[in-house]
């Protein structure tokens, strides 16, 4: 349910109305917009008398939503969420690039392809360290050392970092990893999830291979339910009957995200594809659809990366993806931040 409060409301009138609220046993989600003050109830709200609620003078108007997920919903939240990153903003009208290789493989490699990214106009750096492989026999990540070699990237080149977390046992080792990155395949992993959440950082939740964005939401809504309040979503294709790519970008998915939630989203089109020549073909597409970012995968030499060298740019092809995007971006009233 939510409660959407006059544009002049006594101060004093609201807090009563919340203290009944909390007394009832509920959550409350304030959301103060440029336009409108909106109290979300969070819980069973069934023993709430509608029509006293709708009678407080304070009040505007009353509504039950039917959505499972309320604190990503944008009914609760009208404005978009502006998740700010070391002063680089992805949400409203702001636009970011996100590069790096999938996986830190030596200090050489990291730092080389950050300087490179950075140049081209990526404001922040990924970089897998724990790897979820679907062969326990391939690379699988430097794992801790990998996160200190982040660290050091970021250390180098001022860029903030993101990485996948795999398990609620390495979470002390990113304390300062500016973005934790909660994988297509953890998206229902709900213990990790609640963990995540409760440590309040901000949170890169991509979409699983085979969910749907009810689900998605769900997901995003276990991390909120925490206190986490900074989640970029992350399409990053789904899985389809269709062969020749990895993944089936699911386009429509930005646009609808727009409508159901005030959350960022991001278009992975490294991953949708797993084919480097389409990445810039999507990554348009993905602008022009309304994205609020591109993650993409970077490396400066593809041809031996050890994992996901077929979809990896090389930093000068990624220069061109930035350099063709930034003509669609003011068509969309986008801009880089
Ligand atoms: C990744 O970003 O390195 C990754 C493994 O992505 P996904 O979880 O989308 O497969
Ligand atoms: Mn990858």
């Amino acid at each position: 349910m939510i409660i959407v409060i006059k544009k002049q409301k006594d101060e004093k009138q609201l807090n009563n109305l919340l203290d009944w609220i909390k007394d009832l046993g509920l959550g409350v989600h304030l959301s103060e917009g440029d336009n409108s003050t909106i109290v979300g109830l969070v819980g069973d709200t069934s023993k709430v008398d509608i029509d006293l609620v709708r009678s407080l003078d304070i009040v505007e108007g009353v509504r039950r939503i039917q959505e499972p997920y309320k604190n990503a919903n944008r009914k609760f939240h009208p404005d978009d969420t502006i998740v700010n990153i070391n002063g680089h903003k992805f949400g409203g009208k702001y636009f970011q690039y996100i590069a790096g290789p999938c996986s830190v493989e030596s200090e050489k490699q990291i730092i080389e392809v950050a300087q490179a990214v950075k140049e081209a106009g990526a404001t922040v750096l990924r970089g897998g360290a724990f790897k979820p492989r679907t062969s326990p026999y391939a690379f699988q990540g430097l794992r801790d050392a990998g996160i200190e070699l982040l660290l050091k990237a970021k250390h180098e080149t001022g860029m903030p970092i993101v990485t996948e977390i795999m398990s609620v046992r390495s979470l002390d080792l990113f304390k300062d990893v500016d973005i934790i990155q909660i994988g297509a395949r953890n998206m229902q992993n709900f213990e990790l999830l609640k963990e995540v959440g409760r440590a309040k950082k901000p949170v890169l939740l991509k979409r699983g291979l085979a969910n749907t964005i009810e689900e998605w939401l769900m997901s995003a809504e276990y991390l909120m339910s925490e206190g986490t309040t900074d989640i970029i979503l992350c399409e990053r294709g789904i899985r389809t009957f269709e062969p020749y790519t990895r993944n089936t970008l699911d386009l429509s998915a930005i646009p609808l995200l727009k409508e159901l939630t005030h959350l960022p989203i991001i278009v992975d089109p490294s991953h949708a594809s797993g084919l480097s020549r389409l990445v810039k073909p999507l990554s348009l597409a993905s602008v022009g659809a309304g994205a609020d970012g591109l993650i993409i995968e970077v490396h400066n030499d593809p041809p031996h990366a050890l994992c996901d060298g077929a979809q990896s740019l090389r930093p000068e092809q990624f220069a061109d993806v930035v350099q063709a995007a930034s003509v669609v971006l003011p068509l969309v009233n986008k801009v880089r931040d």
